[in-house]
Parts: C-alpha cells; structure tokens; sequence
C-alpha cells in the first residue's frame, strides 16, 4: 500500500502517529510518535468530541502527519457530518445549470453561495444555523457518503444529472453523482434543500 498524500500539501512525507498507547509501534516503520510532533499525552486522554446536534461521538485523533507541512490529519474515512466542510451540490436540468455551495467550515457562520449558468447569484451569503442543522441532518440521516459513485448511464443524459460533492474538514472527499437517475432516498436526502430553497429544480425523478 502505499503512503498517504497530505491533504494540505498533496506532499507523500507522511507518518503513522504512534499515541503512547502504541508505543511499541514507535519502532514500526512509518511510525512517529505523538510527542515528536507536539501532541502530549493529555492530547490524546481529553479528547470529547461532539456532532452538530449535540449527540456525543466516539472521538477520531489524527492518524497521519506530515513532516512536509508539519500538518496532522485522519486518513481513514470515518468522518462524521460535523466535520463536513464544504458542500457543492449541482443539478444540470436541460440547459440550466445550477450550483449550491456550502461553506460549514466556520461551525458559528455557516454560509452559502449560488451560481446558475456559471453566472454567481449569491455569494457568501449566511445560512441559519437551524438551516445548516437540516442539511447536516439530511447527511446524517439518509448517508449520502453510503451511496454509489454513480446512478444511471456513464456518459449520456437525456433530462438531467446531478453532483454530490462533499469535503470534510480535513480534506478527505466524496463525490456521488447520477445521470437521469437518483439513488431511492434522495427525496427524502433533498427535502432541507427545497425547503430553504424553494426550488423545483430538486424533485429529480428516476
Ligand atoms: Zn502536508
């Protein structure tokens, strides 16, 4: 198998984090331990982490870091939706194109931008927290992360195709996407974004 690339940096230099519970790990290859990189033992006791809706999830310390940026990061993909940065959902109906970005990075301001025919119609515009809180919802929910990569004919449509992309915090991404068809729970996937939205262009039908 080979390394992990940075997220950061796209850089290969990058080493397993050895905890103190690993220690005897420390002289595996590719190991580093925590306290080489400045992460003391309390880093890895205090660790309380929670998701967007209170609920208390099972903490997920970085794994990887990289002597080239000197960056820390988890390369596995156990991610959770409080820690979903950026999302871009795009619907191509017919001739219309349409792209909704999400900017949840800043957990206190999340913000949305627009563009309809590549032209932007919002831009940076802030989104409820109640809002943000659906749509997490909706991924924690109907797990779009769970999907296929791909619904419906490789190269063609006939009506419409649609791109899920979604970017965690720490760089990891997925991308779903679909020509003429949907996966079965996207009307239930899509409601938070017709409801803020209030736009036809989501009740897309296989
Ligand atoms: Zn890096």
């Amino acid at each position: 198998m080979g390394k992990a690339n940075c997220p950061f940096c796209n850089s290969q230099n990058t080493f397993n984090i050895a905890y103190g519970y690993l220690g005897e790990k420390k002289k595996k290859k590719n190991y580093i331990d925590q306290e080489d990189i400045g992460l003391n033992e309390s880093y890895r006791k205090g660790f309380e982490k929670y998701d967007f809706d209170g609920e208390k999830l099972i903490s997920h310390l970085p794994n990887r870091y990289c002597k080239n940026c000197k960056n820390t990061f988890q390369s596995r993909k156990v991610m959770y939706t409080v820690d979903i940065s950026v999302i871009n959902l795009i619907i191509n109906i017919g001739e219309s194109y349409y792209r909704y970005i999400f900017d949840f990075s800043d957990m206190n301001d999340p913000k949305y931008s627009i563009k309809i025919n590549w032209i932007p119609i919002k831009e940076n515009v802030s989104l409820s927290i109640k809002d943000r809180n659906k749509i997490l919802y909706s991924f924690k929910e109907y797990k779009p992360n769970l999907w296929h990569g791909h619904y419906g004919k490789s190269y063609d449509y006939d009506n419409y195709y649609w791109i899920l992309k979604c970017t965690y915090y720490n760089g990891i991404d997925y991308v779903k996407s679909g020509n003429d068809k949907i996966p079965d729970n996207w009307m239930n996937f899509i409601k938070p974004f017709k409801e803020i939205f209030r736009e036809k262009i989501f009740d897309l039908k296989s």
